[in-house]
C-alpha cells in the first residue's frame, strides 16, 4: 500500500511554516489520541501516522529530504554491522506524556538511516508492543521479550566481507560514490549503483550474509519495567534496535506498553477506582468491610447511615507515580444492596421496623418530599 503524503496527513500545504505544522499536528494528535479513542484501532493508526509525519517534517533537514525524495528519503535498509557484544541493557526510561502538547509521538519502524559517505548506515529503530497486567504496572516487572531483528553477521563480524578478503575501490565510480549519466543534453549525477555510494566494494562478499553484514535473528532481551507505567508509556532501550553497518549507530528499541483491563479496578490517572456492594443493614448500622487493594486487603470503615453511591478514599492504595514520590489513592464507591428475597422471619422483623420507623429519618427522601409538597 502506498504511504500517504505527510503534508496531506497533517492537512497543511507544502509551504506551511513550522508553527503551522506544529498547530496542525497538535490538533490531529488530540483528535486521534489513544486515550480519547480507547479500543479504536483506526484512530490509533492515524495517531501513529500523524506523529510520524510530524516527526519527519518538524526537522528542517528531514523535511528538505522528504520534499525532494518523498518517503524514499527515509528508507534505510543497509548492510554490514557492528560487533554484537551481548546485551548490556541500561534501560533508559523514556516517558512520553501524551496529550500535553509535548514533542509528539515517534517514528518507530522507519527512522532516518541515511547512507553516509563511508558506506555506513545507522540501524533502524524498532518497536515492540508489550502487554502487562495492572499488578505488574503497579509493582514493576522484569520481562523477557523475544523478537527478530537484524544483527551483526558472526561470520564476517558485520563487515560483509568474507574473512580474508579485502575492500577494493569501486571500479564503477572509481571511488567517487557517484556516477554521471547523460540523458540527451542533460547530464546528472546519481549515487553509484554498484557500491551504493560507498566508493568501495567488497572483493568477496561474506558467504553467510551475502555481503549484507547483518542477518535476521531472533533476539532475547530482559526488560525492566518501572512501577507506575500506563498504557502508552514508552521505554527506550538504547542500541537494542537493528544493528548498523560499518561503524554506523545501531538503532534503539522502543517498548510500547499496554496495561490490560482489570476485573476489579479501573485506573484514573494514579488513582484506582472500584465499586463494592454492601448490605443495607451494614450501610444503616455502620461497621467495617474488607476491601481488596493491589497491595492486599484493607479494612474500610462504613459509618452509620452510609448512602448508596458514597465514595470512600483509601490513601496511597493507588498506583505509584512514575515521577516518583506519592502514590495515588484507591477510591471505593459503595453500592447498597437490598435482599432480593425475604424469609418469613426477616419479613416480620422488617415490617416491625417499618412500623416503628414511621416516616422520617431518611435524609434524601425527606428533602425530596419537602420539594414535592410544592407540587401537590
Ligand atoms: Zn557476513
Ligand atoms: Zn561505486
Amino acid at each position: 500500500m502506498a504511504k500517504e503524503d505527510y503534508y496531506d496527513l497533517l492537512g497543511v500545504s507544502r509551504n506551511a511554516t513550522e508553527e503551522e505544522l506544529k498547530k496542525a499536528y497538535r490538533k490531529k494528535a488530540v483528535q486521534f489520541h489513544p486515550d480519547k479513542n480507547p479500543g479504536n484501532k483506526e484512530a490509533e493508526e492515524m495517531f501513529k501516522k500523524v506523529s510520524e509525519a510530524y516527526e519527519a517534517l518538524k526537522d528542517p533537514e528531514k523535511r528538505a529530504a522528504y520534499d525532494r525524495f518523498g518517503h524514499a528519503a527515509f528508507q534505510g535498509p543497509g548492510a554490514g554491522a557492528r560487533g554484537p557484544g551481548g546485551f548490556h541493557d541500561p534501560f533508559d526510561i523514556f516517558r512520553e506524556v501524551f496529550g500535553q502538547g509535548g514533542g509528539g509521538g515517534g517514528i518507530f519502524d522507519e527512522m532516518f538511516g541515511g547512507g553516509a559517505r563511508d558506506g555506513s548506515r545507522d540501524g533502524s529503530d524498532l518497536r515492540y508492543d508489550l502487554e502487562i497486567t495492572l499488578e505488574e504496572a503497579a509493582r514493576g516487572v522484569e520481562k523477557e521479550i523475544s523478537f527478530r531483528k537484524l544483527t551483526a553477521c558472526e561470520h564476517c563480524h558485520g563487515s560483509g566481507a568474507e574473512p580474508g578478503s579485502k575492500r577494493v575501490t569501486c571500479p564503477t565510480c572509481r571511488g567517487a560514490g557517484q556516477v554521471r549519466r547523460s540523458g540527451g543534453i542533460i547530464v546528472f549525477t546519481q549515487t553509484c549503483p554498484a557500491c551504493g555510494g560507498a566508493g568501495v566494494k567488497i572483493e568477496k562478499p561474506c558467504s553467510a550474509c551475502r555481503g549484507e553484514g547483518r542477518v535476521a535473528r531472533t533476539t532475547k532481551l530482559n526488560v525492566r519495567i518501572p512501577p507506575g507505567v500506563d498504557t502508552g508509556s514508552r521505554l527506550r532501550s538504547a542500541g537494542n534496535g537493528e544493528a548498523a553497518t560499518a561503524g554506523g549507530t545501531p538503532g534503539d528499541l522502543y517498548i510500547v506498553l499496554t496495561v490490560k483491563e482489570h476485573e476489579l479496578f479501573e485506573r484514573q490517572g494514579d488513582d484506582l477506582f472500584c465499586e463494592i456492594p454492601i448490605k443495607f443493614t451494614l450501610a444503616t448500622l455502620g461497621g467495617s468491610i474488607e476491601v481488596p487493594t493491589l497491595s492486599g486487603k484493607a479494612s474500610l470503615k462504613i459509618p452509620t447511615g452510609t448512602q448508596s453511591g458514597t465514595t470512600f478514599r483509601l490513601r496511597d492504595r493507588g498506583m505509584p507515580s512514575l515521577r516518583g514520590g506519592r502514590h495515588g489513592d484507591q477510591l471505593v464507591r459503595v453500592h447498597v444492596e437490598v435482599p432480593a428475597t425475604l424469609g418469613p422471619e426477616q419479613r416480620r422483623i422488617l415490617e416491625e421496623f417499618a412500623r416503628v420507623s414511621g416516616d422520617a429519618h431518611e435524609p434524601t427522601s425527606r428533602k425530596f418530599f419537602e420539594k414535592a409538597k410544592k407540587f401537590f
